[in-house]
């Protein structure tokens, strides 16, 4: 996966001058530039307590016939001690902790296989939703930090072509509670002592939070946004982490990255670019076929100033397609444009992926496009890039293929 930086997406149906699929619902392969902005509607999934905030937990736990009270010591157990087991909710009674358990955190994320790479400090874990849909997360240990790369949804309407998840087209949105549990459950792996590395008294907990795994969470906004709140609130109400350690990523999905932007949540914006010049950019991510290269650098510019946020820009580079030397002038220019000191390019080797003949620039190459944005005073760092040999890295999650 990644080291990252943040973006956004759009709630509403979109017009789009791509193609547009109609919901299905199956995960049928989308044709060359075709879009799925609305999620097809699958059985949805079990509530849990991550779905609900703490007035919600506290009526639902009523609505079961219970003590409000107890809304605060299932929170305390599930995102305060990362309980794994009924057993240690020793402060319910036995009689209605297994309702509770039931009805309010039930197992929405079913471990299927766990993968392991860089000698043990990158973990790609593959799990099974509640309806066979099977997702997958990226755990990354840094010495000094810990990073998780979660999916946003099943697959992804976005269609990328180099992207693994983008050629598998949308089944569904996950649900808050889906999203944070991916959270949780690396924290558990970390706990457990099931991932390596760190220099002595290195982190133990999940720091970063990185919207790059499988989906474009902007386009479901209400269950990422729900997400980040659990992920941000204090402990036991949520997770307690700072909202500085979370970036979204975001093909470019103009009217999302503002409505981000006045939620007030201090995390960072990415933006897949890819391409300066729309006439690249279009092949490369179709979505700008209906927000341009320079909407898509506007909504960042303005995500930096509603923020206060550095903006960081993605830009995989593939040989011979996006990495000639004017593209880095051009880009540099453009985000000079709109002024200095407010963005970050995340240039990102090619991942390989699944038929697909693309591959990375040559290391020269590279080299002479960082070398050019630096030129134009644009902060630039190369994306270290983990995973790769698991297909955990950058675009190749595809659970539903694995
Ligand atoms: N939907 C979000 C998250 C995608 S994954 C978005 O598009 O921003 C995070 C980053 O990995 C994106 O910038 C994405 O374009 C990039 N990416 C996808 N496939 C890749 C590949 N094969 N190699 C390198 N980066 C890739």
């Amino acid at each position: 996966m990644s080291d990252v930086e943040p973006t956004t997406a759009p709630t509403t149906a979109i017009s789009t001058s791509a193609p547009v699929a109609m919901p299905t619902q199956s995960s049928a392969r989308p044709k060359r530039g075709e879009l799925t902005l609305a999620a097809p509607r699958g059985g949805k999934p079990p509530q849990h307590l991550a779905d609900l905030d703490p007035a919600e937990r506290k009526a639902a736990v009523e609505a079961l016939g219970h003590k409000g009270f107890r809304a605060k010591q299932l929170s305390t157990h599930y995102f305060e001690r990362l309980v794994e087991s009924p057993q240690e909710m020793s402060d319910l009674p036995k009689a209605i902790r297994d309702d509770l358990v039931a009805k309010l955190l039930p197992q929405l994320l079913t471990p299927v296989r766990t993968l392991a790479a860089d000698n043990g400090k990158t973990v790609k874990s593959v799990y099974r939703l509640h309806d066979g849909a099977l997702v997958e997360s990226v755990l990354m240990r840094y010495p000094k930090r810990v990073t998780i790369c979660i999916s946003s949804q099943v697959g992804c309407g976005m269609n990328c072509p180099f992207c693994a998840t983008g050629q598998e087209g949308l089944t569904r949105n996950m649900s808050t509670a889906e999203i944070v549990e991916q959270v949780v459950q690396a924290a558990r792996l970390l706990r457990r002592g099931e991932v390596a590395g760190g220099a002595e008294g290195a982190p133990l907990r999940v720091g970063n939070v990185v919207f790059m795994g499988m989906g474009e969470a902007l386009a479901n906004y209400g269950a990422a946004v729900g997400a980040i709140r659990r992920i941000t609130d204090p402990a036991p109400d949520g997770l307690g982490m700072s909202a500085r350690g979370i970036t979204v990523s975001t093909v470019g999905l103009v009217p999302a990255m503002d409505k981000l932007a006045a939620e007030g949540i201090p995390l960072t914006l990415a933006l897949s670019l890819h391409a300066p010049d729309d006439k690249l950019r279009n092949e490369l991510v179709p979505i700008n076929t209906r927000w341009s290269v320079d909407e898509a650098i506007d909504a960042a510019y303005r995500y930096f100033q509603v923020t206060g946020r550095r903006v960081s820009i993605e830009y995989a580079l593939i040989r011979g397609m996006n990495d000639q030397g004017w593209r880095a002038d051009l880009l540099g220019t453009k985000l000079n444009t709109r002024g200095r000191g407010w963005v970050h390019v995340n240039p990102i080797p090619l991942n390989p992926t699944p038929g697909s003949r693309w591959t990375a620039s040559d290391p020269g190459v590279e080299r002479e496009f960082v070398r050019r944005l630096r030129a134009l005073g644009v902060p630039t760092t190369v994306r270290d890039t983990r995973g790769s040999d698991i297909d955990g890295a950058c675009g190749q999650l595809a659970a539903a293929t694995a």
